[in-house]
C-alpha cells in the first residue's frame, strides 16, 4: 500500500502552521543567497513529490511544472535519481509562492521524521546537510508547538499508509544517530507536541529533554558579528538581490 490522493488533500488541508509566527525565517537566510530563501532555491536542492502527491498538485496549480534539466549534468542525473520512485518538479520561486500549494516537502523543511529503532515517530529532526545555510537549524527554540504537532500528524499518517516512507526515514534517522554519535554529540530533536528533547550519542538512541539554549548553532549563524560579516561578503558576490514579496 502506498500514500494516496486522499492523504495528500488532508495534508494540505490540515498541515498549514507556520514553524513561527514571530520570525518569518527566509528573512534570515535570504541574504546570504542572493535574496532567494534557500530551500525555495532549486540550486540547493531539487523537489521531489511522490507520484500521487504529483496528481493532486497538478490538479490545484499551474505553479509546479516538472523539472527537465538538459544543460546541466549534476541537475540531470539528480533528476535521474529523483524521478526512480518520485516526480523532480519545480515552482515559480519564493515571489510567486502560493501557500496553500506548497509541497509536503515545502511544508516541512528543515524538519525529517525522526524514527526510533522500533519505528515510532518521536519527533522532528533537521536535514543536518543544510545546517550552513538554513537559519531555523541554529535556532530550534522558534519552532512553535503546532507546527510540531501538525508536522507529526501529517508525517504518522503517510508513514503508516507508505511502508516505503516509514523504511526511508527510519534510515534517515539511523544514519543521523551514527553520524552524530560519531562526533560525540547530541541531536537536537523536537518533540511531537513540541518540547526540547536531545538523542544523546553512543547511547542506543536515548532521548532526554534539552534546554534550547544548548542546541548548536551552525555557520554564519553562530554569532551577530559572524552573520553580517557573511552578509556583507554575499553583498559584494551577489549584489543586493530582489525581495521576493
Ligand atoms: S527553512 Fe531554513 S532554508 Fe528555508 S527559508 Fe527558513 S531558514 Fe531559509
Ligand atoms: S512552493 Fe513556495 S515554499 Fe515551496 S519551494 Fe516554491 S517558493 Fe518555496
Amino acid at each position: 500500500m502506498g500514500a494516496k490522493k486522499k492523504h495528500y488533500e488532508k495534508i494540505y488541508k490540515d498541515f498549514t502552521a507556520d514553524i513561527s509566527k514571530t520570525f518569518d525565517c527566509g528573512r534570515f537566510c535570504a541574504p546570504l543567497n542572493g535574496g532567494e530563501p534557500v530551500c525555495c532555491d532549486h540550486g540547493h536542492a531539487i523537489p521531489a513529490a511522490s507520484p500521487a502527491e504529483w496528481k493532486v498538485m497538478k490538479k490545484r496549480t499551474d505553479m509546479w511544472t516538472r523539472h527537465k534539466p538538459v544543460d546541466d549534468p549534476q541537475a540531470m542525473k539528480e533528476v535521474l535519481e529523483i524521478e526512480e520512485t518520485c516526480r523532480a518538479i519545480v515552482c515559480k520561486g519564493a515571489r510567486h509562492c502560493e501557500r496553500d500549494n506548497r509541497l509536503m516537502a515545502c511544508r516541512s523543511f528543515p524538519f525529517f521524521p525522526y524514527m526510533t529503532k522500533e519505528g515510532d515517530v518521536v519527533g522532528l529532526a533537521f536535514y543536518w546537510g543544510f545546517a550552513d545555510r538554513c537559519w531555523v537549524m541554529s535556532n530550534l527554540h522558534i519552532v512553535e508547538k503546532k507546527y510540531a504537532k501538525q508536522f507529526t500528524a501529517a508525517y504518522e499518517m503517510l508513514i503508516f499508509a507508505d511502508e516505503g516512507e516509514k523504511l526511508a526515514f527510519m534510515e534517515q534517522s539511523a544514519n543521523m544517530r551514527r553520524i552524530y554519535s560519531r562526533k560525540k554529540e547530541p541531536i537536537p530533536l523536537i518533540g511531537r507536541k513540541g518540547e526540547f528533547l536531545q538523542v544523546l550519542p553512543k547511547s542506543g538512541g536515548k532521548i532526554v529533554p534539552a534546554d534550547p539554549a544548548d542546541y548548536p548553532k551552525h555557520g554564519p549563524y553562530v554569532s551577530d558579528e559572524a552573520y553580517e560579516a557573511a552578509v556583507a561578503e554575499a553583498l559584494e558576490i551577489y549584489g543586493p538581490g530582489e525581495p521576493w514579496d
